[in-house]
């Protein structure tokens, strides 16, 4: 049976977090307190196998607590229940110790499961809060790659759009650019369907703003 020390200033959801603990086999409330200072309290009779605490709290942060359990000579094993996903909540927490950082959203009703993973071993963490920490490591792979696919427009159609931002005819274009009226018009039809816009305006609008195309030379 594994203790646990609840910490959370907001009356229903500690009622809701306590019920949920004790209605977990192989769980125990070691106590369910408000503030800072009454966990302070109970953390002098002795050691919870888990802390589980929020941040913000009436009289202090819940990193404090964080720490001082770390620190302690039985070590217990801490969480978070927080609304702050931030980077600098959940930096800060990991850092002084916790092992596990959990989201105070649906997500509670998986609270039970989540206290067990982590007096397995586990780091139980909010796939929000995953997501985060995995980005910080490997900075927006996702938004490179696709940068370095293909140009959304042909070298031919920003050619063919920038005349047509300088006010050119499809006549002049073709003429320009030695290519048919049909075929400046056809690269338009294009330029349009890729930009998702119906007008000449728009698309000079579009283009600029993607800059996929320059106007000031
Ligand atoms: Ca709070």
């Amino acid at each position: 049976m594994s203790t646990v020390l609840l910490v959370e200033d907001d009356d229903n959801t500690r009622e809701r977090l306590a019920r949920i603990i004790e209605a977990t086999e192989g769980l125990s409330l070691f106590g369910a307190v408000a503030t800072v200072t009454e966990a302070r309290a109970l953390l002098e009779k002795g050691a919870p196998d888990v802390l589980l605490t929020d941040l913000g709290l009436p009289d202090g942060n819940g990193i404090e607590l964080i720490r001082r359990v770390r620190q302690g000579d039985r070590r217990s094993e801490a969480m978070v229940i927080s609304v702050f996903g931030d980077e600098r909540h959940v930096i800060a927490a990991l850092e002084a110790g916790a092992a596990g950082y959990i989201l105070k959203d649906g997500t509670t009703e998986h609270i039970g499961k989540s206290l067990l993973q982590l007096v397995a071993g586990g780091s139980p963490v909010s796939a929000p809060i995953a997501r985060h920490l995995l980005k910080r490591l490997h900075p927006e792979p996702d938004a490179a790659s696709a940068s370095r696919e293909e140009p959304i427009l042909s070298d031919r159609e920003v050619d063919v759009l920038t005349a047509v931002a300088k006010g050119f005819t499809y006549n002049e274009i073709a003429e320009m650019l030695s290519i048919s009226f049909h075929t400046v018009s056809s690269h338009v039809k294009h330029i349009y369907r890729k930009l998702e816009v119906r007008s000449r305006s728009e698309a000079v609008y579009e283009a600029v703003n993607l800059g996929l195309i320059r106007m000031d030379d």
